[in-house]
């Protein structure tokens, strides 16, 4: 019998999977797998999570495995889907509410039309325009959000982001976002409406294209 340790990431970094049908990795490379998320409002949603257990990404989006997974996903997710918006609730400790949930690293990537920035600057949230790769030195030991919109892969490795510092921790922000504009505002809490059809059509649409390499269907 498998048996799953505390963190649920790192069981499907280890191959120990509660849905084989979505939690098997769709892509992967040496540091990073990407993976349909649950709880996904809208299909193709989908996450980046680093294979070491972390907090946050901050310290990842310089890596070069990082910009490798994203150059398959991205073009992957665009040409099934549509273009994307990426975003990070980045927590600071474990158990934090700024964590969706779960106290290992992530990055979302959601296929998404409309732009969430105006939402953003008309929130009582202080943005600043930040490139990824410069969020650790700005936000030291804060937890903070991200957000940013990645049409192709060039534009994540040039795409300038929005950052907020948190002075207290937030849940679930994006994702209230996104269910208030598609029309689920019962669905702000993936626990409760976890969504699995979706998310079992994300990885089946993702795992036969080209953003699969070395992993098993
Ligand atoms: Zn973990
Ligand atoms: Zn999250």
């Amino acid at each position: 019998m498998k048996t799953f340790g505390i963190c649920r990431f790192c069981n499907i970094v280890s191959g120990q999977y509660q849905h084989a049908d979505i939690d098997r990795p769709f892509c992967e490379n040496d540091a990073f797998i990407a993976v349909a998320s649950i709880g996904a409002l809208i299909e193709g949603w989908s996450l980046i999570i680093p294979k070491k257990h972390q907090l946050s990404m901050k310290a990842t989006y310089n890596r070069p495995e990082l910009e490798d997974i994203m150059d398959q996903v991205i073009p992957s997710i665009v040409r099934k889907y549509r273009p994307l918006i990426a975003f990070e609730h980045g927590s600071n400790r474990e158990g934090s509410i700024t964590a969706c949930g779960t106290d290992h690293a992530h990055l979302h990537l959601v296929p998404f039309s409309e732009s969430l920035i105006p939402s953003l600057e008309n929130s009582n949230l202080h943005w600043v325009k930040c490139h990824a790769s410069e969020i650790a030195s700005r936000v030291g030991n804060n937890e903070y959000l991200f957000y940013s919109e990645v049409g192709t892969k060039d534009e994540w490795r040039r795409h300038i982001g929005y950052l907020h510092i948190l002075e207290r921790p937030i849940s679930q922000y994006f994702r209230q976002l996104i269910a208030a504009r598609t029309g689920h505002y019962e669905a702000s809490d993936y626990r409760k409406f976890p969504y699995l059809e979706t998310s079992k059509q994300t990885r089946k649409t993702l795992v036969g294209s080209e953003a699969q390499i070395g992993v098993e269907i």
